[in-house]
């Protein structure tokens, strides 16, 4: 058993996205307007079916609170900040970014996700708890240090790694990014910074289209400190698991961290509408053994889970819940009514092209900085 924290706020559904279909803007004369993807529900009913299981009550709960101005300040531009600030204030909202809405009022609550993301890492750091999983809305991998992009307004598992190094003086943060989609403003916000190892486990080409490739490996002093593995489409919890032991971990183990944040979308999940991947239940709690083993060797356990994408209603909250459960030691009971069509999909086995692509990323292992 561990003392698992776990950061929810209501508000966070609140973010609310309307009149496109799909990832395309509703308006355009061919697309009849409907309820957009990124649907506030699947984490409602993530938290729901955590609360349904009796597991909340054994979880300690961080409350969320307003990240300040300097603390995302430490990511994003202040023409980022106000252009955010004046969009929320409208009636209507805007969207100055790249697929990426601003409802009104997404200020306040997209300075609660960064907040809650601060309060799950201060709460490990003060030993309040041994993890944490934050259930954050808005996303924020997606976001760059000067504009919202992908549903993401502030880039908050970057606020909570500047809130570790600067603010705490943690010596040296990692991540490990799972979200179908590629870590891209995470990796944009510390591409220089030697401090901090990013790591994105992605589908290929995915979103952006133009990022999220092998050969980005960070720059001048922090050249080694990014590490993308872009997978093919169709990959199941064999070729992840793959992936994590060839690459991920090794990396870890080279690095040392001192704490790790885990960016964490549910998107890779078998049927969900965004991603073309064949994850289940049972892949996410393997990884995440992996993780909380690297953890255990590596930084006293120190690890935090921040909330990404993920856009099934049904399999999320039985992915949230794996991870949970394995985070917390405790055992609910409760079964994925899915897993077993998941694991009886075609192509779960580990195949010859996914190897190649594995192998590709694994070169970049040998470049990750040692420890001084
Ligand atoms: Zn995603």
């Amino acid at each position: 058993m561990r003392r698992t924290g776990f950061v929810w706020n209501e508000k966070f559904a609140w973010f609310e996205l309307q009149a496109y279909g799909g990832i395309v803007r509703g308006g355009v004369d061919s697309m009849q307007p409907d309820r957009h993807v990124y649907d506030p529900e699947v984490v409602r009913r993530f938290r729901n079916l955590i609360d349904a299981t009796g597991l909340l009550k054994k979880l300690v709960d961080i409350p969320a609170r307003l990240a300040t101005g300097l603390e995302i300040g430490r990511v994003h531009t202040n023409g980022h900040i106000n252009q955010i600030k004046i969009m929320s204030s409208l009636p209507t909202g805007g969207e100055p970014g790249d697929n990426a809405p601003v409802p009104s009022g997404a200020f306040e609550i997209a300075s609660l996700a960064a907040g809650g993301a601060i309060a799950a890492v201060d709460a490990v750091m003060s030993g309040e708890v041994d993890n944490a999983y934050a259930l954050l809305r808005p996303a924020g991998h997606h976001s760059r240090p000067d504009r919202s992009m992908g549903f993401c307004i502030f880039s908050n598992a970057a606020i909570a790694g500047r809130h570790l190094l600067d603010f705490h003086g943690v010596k040296r943060i990692a991540y490990v990014d799972w979200d179908v989609h590629h870590g891209n403003g995470t990796q944009a916000a510390l591409y220089n910074e030697p401090r901090a190892l990013t790591i994105s486990v992605h589908q290929d080409r995915l979103y952006p289209v133009d990022d999220g490739f092998v050969d980005q490996i960070g720059e001048g002093a922090a050249l080694g400190t990014n590490l993308n593995i872009p997978l093919p489409a169709g990959c199941g919890a064999e070729a992840y698991c793959a992936a994590y032991d060839r690459v991920v971990i090794p990396a870890l183990q080279a690095y040392r961290p001192d704490f790790i944040i885990v960016p964490s979308g549910f998107d890779a999940g078998a049927m969900d509408p965004m991603g073309r991947m064949m994850m289940h239940s049972d892949g996410y709690r393997q990884l995440t053994r992996k993780l909380m083993a690297a953890a255990d060797e590596l930084c006293g356990g120190r690890i935090v889970f921040l909330h990404e994408g993920g856009y099934s209603r049904w399999t999320v909250p039985y992915f949230g819940l794996a991870v949970l459960e394995e985070l917390s030691g405790v055992e609910t009971g409760t079964s994925d009514p899915h897993l077993e069509y998941h694991k009886a999909l075609g192509g779960q086995e580990l195949l010859p092209h996914q190897i190649e692509a594995i192998d590709a990323a694994a070169a970049n292992v040998a470049r990750v900085p040692l420890p001084a």
